[in-house]
């Protein structure tokens, strides 16, 4: 068998800090509440959350899968990546999983502090939160052949255009309370209904200033492809901000090689 690599392998100094998260969470009682909504089916949200806040998305009414995106408020081309998060923490989000920003910043936008979900033990394969993309209308019409149904996408774009943005800047995301696993052999991923209670929620603490944006997918408990108004399938998702009274670390900055860039590659002098 073949050698087998960590991948996952960062410097101390990227590494999370699990001390100063322990305490954090440990803090939850003190937390601050700052403001709370309700996100109606079919809709979406974007809100600002500073950086040393948290936000929770609480299953308001019971099970409904939720999207959630993360921007820097300051400089939106700084985004939630997918990938470079895919590649550092896998593909699931848990308690300690930190939602990374792409180059040139590389770094966590935010963190995930709680999850009140408990999946069945039986089903170990499957998570309730992980690394994906959402709904698209037109993704909907190439499955069941209905055109201009509601759709992640854009409930995404209602959430972020207030805020000056538009769908270019709409990507990838985190899926919530969308229980789901990779299909051993295939690799193929395969949705279950989620265990997930009206009250469970899923916290995230924002490392530095954000835009968060959260949409109520139309595919409700993940039993469906898509739903209508009037079939009482979706059910609405709350969103709490809190100050949690505690600054995150100071995360270091790389090495820029973009003003010495010649077209090509050299060796650094020594
Ligand atoms: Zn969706």
């Amino acid at each position: 068998m073949a050698t087998l690599r960590d991948f996952t392998l960062l410097t101390p100094r990227a590494q999370l800090d699990r001390a100063f998260y322990d305490k954090l969470r440990e803090s939850k009682s003190r937390y601050k509440p700052l403001d709370r909504f309700v996100i109606p089916p079919f809709e979406g949200r974007g809100f600002l959350v500073s950086k040393g806040q948290s936000f929770r998305v609480v299953q308001e009414e019971g099970v409904q899968i939720g999207d959630v995106c993360f921007w820097n408020v300051h400089d939106p081309r700084e985004m939630y990546s997918l990938s470079r998060t895919w590649a550092i923490e896998g593909w699931a989000v848990r308690v300690f999983t930190r939602l990374w920003s792409d180059v040139p910043w590389l770094r966590p936008l935010a963190t995930c502090i709680e999850d009140t979900v408990v999946t069945d033990p039986s089903d170990s394969e499957f998570h309730h939160h992980w690394l994906g993309t959402h709904c698209a209308t037109e993704w909907t019409e190439m499955r069941v052949g209905i055109p201009g149904l509601n759709s992640c996408h854009l409930n995404f774009l209602q959430a972020v255009e207030p805020f000056g943005l538009r769908e270019e800047n709409i990507r990838d995301n985190v899926n919530l309370f969308q229980k789901m696993r990779p299909v051993p052999g295939s690799g193929k991923i395969q949705a279950a209904l989620s265990e997930s209670k009206q009250g469970d929620y899923i916290e995230f603490y924002a490392e530095i200033d954000l835009l968060a944006a959260v949409t109520v997918c139309p595919n409700g408990d993940n039993t469906r492809y898509y739903s209508v108004p009037g079939e009482d399938l979706v059910r609405p998702l709350a969103i709490e901000i809190y100050d949690t009274g505690v600054q995150p670390r100071d995360f270091p900055r790389w090495a820029d090689w973009r003003p010495a860039w010649k077209g090509k590659w050299m060796p650094l002098e020594s």
